[in-house]
């Protein structure tokens, strides 16, 4: 089974969104705006995904692929 370590985005701090009012990408965001976001666009998680071990970052994508793939929710 994957290890993941999470750690707070360096970025936003853990909060999801940058200094300047823009979603942060680092964590998952999308798109523009912060919290006041239009459709379509959503904030970060504040958190990023590192593989323990050999410290490899792990994109959201990935995640989801190995939570799925270990069934560790199922
Ligand atoms: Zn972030």
């Amino acid at each position: 089974m994957t290890r993941i370590d999470f750690r707070q985005c360096p970025h936003c701090g853990g909060y999801g969104v940058r200094d300047n009012g823009d979603n942060c990408t680092t964590c998952g965001g999308i798109g523009r705006g912060g919290l006041n976001s239009p459709a379509g666009s959503c904030i970060g998680s504040g958190e990023l995904m590192y593989e323990a071990g050999t410290g490899r970052q792990i994109s959201h994508a990935e995640f989801m692929t190995i939570v799925s793939s270990e069934d560790r929710y199922g």
